[in-house]
């Protein structure tokens, strides 16, 4: 089976409000939730047998992602997905596939900036993404906001629950976050690591929260809690450990990306 490397990349900033978004209200009195927290958007690049591979394309500028998202969220300059690849040494069109957690527009932008990439998501994701609820025009950008989705009129290759994308790169359901949220199990020599987008915040959403009888520490924002609840529970299963966790807000990325981090390297 293929062995891929995997490489964490910071495309921006969300001030993300720790009450309502990392912190589900009945955990409050357990946890720190008082403001907010700069949490990393962070895309994930993976090579291996003759593939370049984005998990997600992150974030947009600071203009757009301010003023239609959360106010104060950041986009410093070069931060871009396509800018950053190329700051370290790689052509856009290199990229062989894009394989998206979910639809948000945190984890989309500039995906048409990759001519040659193939892009994969869930086919529930797609269809809610494509006609959405109003309640979540913002998370889609839907076309009444006065704005253009970034999928907009771009071919995908819908995938329908567990499946193998490619050799060593399999996905498999993790609703809760998102309708048609996935995760992305990536074969390495350290093991298989587990792309999880949004289905946990911060790692702290693992921990368990003995005095409520809780396996896991619930998120504030969500879909579906039970759904959400039961792919947390799913997942750290199959993961068997946190360390062979990657999700996409988790403060830790931004220290990783600095000291040059390759897992499976
Ligand atoms: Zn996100």
């Amino acid at each position: 089976m293929t062995e891929y490397t995997i490489k964490p990349i910071v495309t921006g900033f969300c001030k993300t409000n720790k009450s309502t978004y990392i912190y589900h209200p009945s955990v409050h009195k357990f946890y720190d939730t008082e403001g907010f927290e700069m949490l990393p958007v962070t895309v994930f690049l993976v090579e291996g047998n003759g593939k370049k591979i984005l998990i997600d394309t992150g974030m947009c500028q600071t203009e757009i992602a301010d003023k239609y998202h959360h106010p104060g969220d950041t986009q410093p300059e070069g931060y871009a997905i396509y800018e950053k690849l190329e700051a370290m040494g790689y052509k856009c069109g290199e990229i062989t596939d894009i394989i998206f957690t979910h639809l948000h527009w945190d984890h989309i932008y500039h995906m048409k900036k990759f001519p040659n990439a193939k892009r994969y998501v869930q086919r529930s994701e797609y269809e809610f993404a494509t006609n959405p609820i109003p309640l979540y025009f913002k998370s889609y950008e839907e076309p009444r906001l006065g704005l253009t989705p970034q999928f907009d009129g771009l071919d995908f290759v819908l995938l329908d629950g567990e499946c193998e994308v490619m050799d060593g790169i399999s996905v498999y359901l993790t609703p809760g976050h998102s309708i048609g949220h996935q995760n992305i199990v990536i074969n390495t020599k350290e093991g298989k690591y587990h792309c999880c987008g949004d289905l946990i915040f911060t790692y702290d959403n693992l921990l368990p929260v003995p005095e409520m009888n809780y396996d896991i520490t619930p998120p504030g924002r969500f879909q579906d809690i039970v759904s959400e609840w039961n792919s947390i529970i799913d997942m750290k299963k199959r993961a068997g450990s946190k360390e062979m966790i990657l999700p996409t807000h988790d403060p830790l990325m931004i220290e990783l990306e600095k000291e040059g981090k390759v897992f499976g390297a």
